[in-house]
């Protein structure tokens, strides 16, 4: 089958199209014949090297498609089943085919097409997890969103929304700004163009953030802390402009007994109930008509790297999908 390996970290160039062998579902996995392969900030993270993976690897982690075959004790799945997986620790996402195990698996239902259903894996469960359980939103809370636009963005602001929470939302550009209003933000802040925290406070005054959701990192999340009320959280949950350096625990008292946190994923479909209730969640939404998984932009899976190369400039919005 044709797979985008990856031999040694570095730049978008060392995503290779190579032919490699079909996967074989060991015991508990089933393999997917994958029609929808979705990128995520991390496999960047993970082609780079700021996370480790052993070399080689074939990136990615999210896919959605038919099952092919299953491997001994599977009982969740069976052939032929319609499915989508987030986040399998082992990679092998960017590839026709891929072994995952089973316990990953969720049935996709009719009316949530292939691609969306990768919209609503790994960027729709972590969009959830964070409004619905890092810090439980609901009416009267102003959440801070960062990257509105972009794949967990704009899932996170309709959710933060349908909970009742007043959104302010940053983005890159003014088309970007156009969408994060389109998914119900209160307040848009271009913070290329403004100091997103000058802005805030300008509209809302000081300490008015009860939690920052911050997946830029280095760039922001100083600020984001800086505009939060007494004992309101920062949600530290990605770094695409460079990871956070060390927090002195003291800076957390002075802002008034703030809270901060750097959640992952994994931790919050740990089980298969965690996994299967927040699915159920996001396909239903979908399904109503109250949550919109924007597909940004597709790529033939052999042009992996030049999606790598549009998401690191920031010209990407919503969900990118890889068509094998
Ligand atoms: P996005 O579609 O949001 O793309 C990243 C966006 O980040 C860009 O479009 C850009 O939007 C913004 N950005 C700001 N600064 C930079 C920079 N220096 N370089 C590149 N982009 C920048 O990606 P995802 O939805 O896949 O992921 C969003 C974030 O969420 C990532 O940090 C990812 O690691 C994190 N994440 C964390 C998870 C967890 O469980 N902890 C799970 C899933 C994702 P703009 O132009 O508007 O600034």
């Amino acid at each position: 089958m044709k797979a985008i390996r990856v031999g040694r970290t570095g730049g978008p160039e060392v995503l290779e199209f190579v032919d490699v062998p079909d996967p074989v579902p060991g015991p508990g996995e089933a393999l997917v014949r994958q029609t929808a392969i979705g990128i995520n900030y991390i496999d960047v993270y993970v082609r780079t090297g700021l996370y480790k993976r052993p070399l080689p690897f074939i990136d990615g982690r999210e896919g959605a498609g038919v099952v092919e075959a299953v491997g001994e004790g599977v009982t969740d799945v069976k052939p032929g089943d319609r499915v989508a997986y987030a986040a399998t620790p082992n990679l092998g996402g960017y590839a026709e085919k891929n072994a995952v195990p089973a316990r990953e698996l969720v049935l996709v239902p009719d009316g949530v097409d292939d691609r969306v259903a990768c919209a609503l894996m790994l960027q729709g469960m972590t969009a959830h997890y964070l409004a619905y359980d890092t810090f439980p939103l609901h009416a009267g809370h102003v959440a801070l969103v960062h990257a509105a636009a972009g794949g967990v963005g704009s899932l996170l602001v309709q959710l933060a929304k349908a909970r009742g929470a007043t959104v302010v939302a940053t983005v890159g550009t003014e088309d970007k700004a156009a969408l994060a209003r389109g998914y119900g933000a209160d307040h848009v802040i271009v913070y290329a163009e403004q100091d997103f925290a000058e802005a805030t406070r300008a509209l809302l005054g000081d300490h008015a953030v009860d939690v920052a959701y911050d997946s830029v990192g280095k760039d922001t999340w100083e600020r984001s802390l800086s505009l939060l009320r007494s004992r309101g959280m920062l949600v530290v949950y990605g770094n695409a402009s460079g990871p956070v350096p060390p927090v002195e625990p003291q800076k957390l008292a002075a802002g008034g007994s703030l809270f901060f946190t750097r959640p992952t994923i994994v931790d919050y479909i740990k089980t298969r109930e965690d996994l299967l209730r927040r699915a159920s969640d996001l396909f239903a939404a979908v399904r109503e008509g109250k949550l919109h998984a924007r597909i940004g932009a597709t790529y033939p899976l052999a042009d992996a790297a030049q999606a790598h190369r549009d998401l690191e400039a920031r010209k990407t919005t919503g969900k990118l999908i890889l068509v094998p």
